[in-house]
């Protein structure tokens, strides 16, 4: 069996459990501003900073921290902290350092560059993010409710849970993104079988994830199969999201991972259904049957060069 084309976007790795929300006390005179569960720690110090009106390096250098790199802004660069900057970015906050380390997986661990000598002077280095690995925009309302300010919050920019598929998903306010280059989430509401998609997810396996989204991706950009389904899910979303930019990069590649996202999850749950020896031909047969039928399509009849034959035989 092939192995599907390089997806950054599906590790093959089991699940976290979810995270918690930690909890803390905000002390009087603390503006309370609260990490989201993978906040890049560049989009939460520009959260922070916005807070006291401040920009990211006004902050830094308000704590006597010094920066190196070209300063550049989340989503396109991470900042990396070293112990010492850690440490009074935890004083100033009143959050543990335990606590940010959990929410910001950019805190841990620190590159050797930035390791603390004999006389640790605080240090923090921009660097920038390949984009396969750019954060995504988090739910305006959660971070809302985690900035507390009087002022505009920032946009937040998180990571997707390892293991998961690459989109950030808020249930609770039906907001959902799946491209960096997306200046803030989607509103789901018009195309509630996302949400309802996503409370499903963790019934497929990540291999089959990775071979769905590979298969999806491919099918979505040839317009095969599903193309009508998909062309008015996206004029939908982009209805009731007057916001989506459509430069640099259009909607339909920006939207791509959340238009297919519902057959993707439905065509991974299929393929874990598969047999672990290749199918003979009759077995072809029944499972393109089956997995129409799941489809909610009236056939499904994939060419010689679909990329569903290579997870076939
Ligand atoms: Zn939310």
């Amino acid at each position: 069996m092939t192995a599907p084309p390089a997806s950054p976007v599906l590790a093959a790795v089991a699940p976290p459990p979810p995270r918690a929300r930690p909890q803390w006390p905000c002390p009087p005179g603390v503006l309370c501003v609260r990490p989201l569960p993978g906040e890049t720690t560049a989009s939460y110090l520009a959260r922070l900073a916005a807070a006291y009106h401040l920009t990211t390096a006004q902050l830094l250098d308000g704590h006597h921290i010094t920066v190196t790199g070209s300063q550049q802004q989340p989503p396109t660069a991470e900042l990396h902290l070293n112990h010492e900057a850690v440490r009074r970015l935890s004083c100033f906050t009143q959050i543990p350092q335990a606590h940010l380390a959990y929410a910001l997986p950019g805190l841990h661990p620190p590159p050797p560059s930035l390791a603390d000598g004999p006389h640790p002077r605080a240090h923090a280095r921009w660097q920038a993010l390949d984009p396969a690995l750019q954060p995504l925009p988090a739910c305006t309302s959660c971070t809302a409710h985690r900035t507390r300010s009087r002022t505009a919050a920032p946009p937040a920019w998180t990571h997707p849970a390892p293991g998961s598929p690459r989109l950030i998903i808020c249930i609770r306010h039906q907001q959902a993104a799946g491209d960096p280059r997306l200046p803030a989430p989607l509103d789901t509401r018009p195309a509630p079988e996302i949400i309802h998609t996503h409370r499903r997810a963790h019934r497929a396996s990540p291999a089959s994830m990775s071979w769905a989204t590979a298969i999806t991706t491919r099918w979505y950009d040839h317009r095969q199969h599903l193309h009508q389904r998909w062309r008015q899910r996206l004029e939908t979303l982009l209805d009731a999201n007057p916001h989506i930019p459509h430069t640099p990069a259009s909607p339909t590649l920006t939207c791509r991972n959340l238009i297919t996202y519902p057959e993707t999850l439905t065509l991974a749950k299929t393929l874990d259904q598969l047999p672990p020896h290749p199918l003979t031909h009759t077995h072809e047969t029944v499972f393109l049957h089956h997995l129409a039928h799941r489809l909610h399509l009236h056939r499904l009849a994939p060419a010689d060069h679909d990329l569903l034959w290579q997870r076939l035989r």
